[in-house]
């Protein structure tokens, strides 16, 4: 079984422009949201994520809906901790392809450390 984490080189999940999350309001609202909505940089890549290094600049810092976490998880998204693994690798899959492609090395590597 396919065991979620996170990998090196890619923050396809920092590339935060709106309009490729449709849904962002009902899952964010308030604070919240104006927090998320705050973080969007004029190429839709937040601002606090590091290009080169493909690394979060405030990462010990970053906000809930950064955190991979059960009780986040739930709290946003509804899903029950036993869920949380299978959705998390489909929402990484989700956000490399719309970043970097489905068949980009981002993926490839995804996959192979997820397996
Ligand atoms: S999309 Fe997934 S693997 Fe890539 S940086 Fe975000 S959490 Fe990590
Ligand atoms: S705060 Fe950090 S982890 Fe969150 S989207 Fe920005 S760069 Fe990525």
């Amino acid at each position: 079984m396919a065991t979620w984490r996170c990998v090196q080189q890619c923050g396809a999940c920092c590339h935060l422009d709106p309009a490729d999350r449709p849904d962002l309001d009902q899952y964010l609202a308030g604070e919240e949201l104006q927090l998320y909505l705050s973080l969007v940089g004029e190429d839709g890549w937040c601002i606090n994520f590091d290009r080169p290094t493909r690394t979060c600049k405030i990462y010990p810092d970053r906000p809930r809906f950064c955190r991979v976490q059960a009780d986040v998880f739930e709290d946003l998204y509804g899903i029950e901790p036993e869920e949380l693994n299978d959705f998390a690798i489909e929402c990484c899959r989700q956000q490399i392809d719309g970043v970097y492609g489905n068949l980009s090395p981002e993926m490839e590597h995804f996959d192979r450390e997820i397996s």
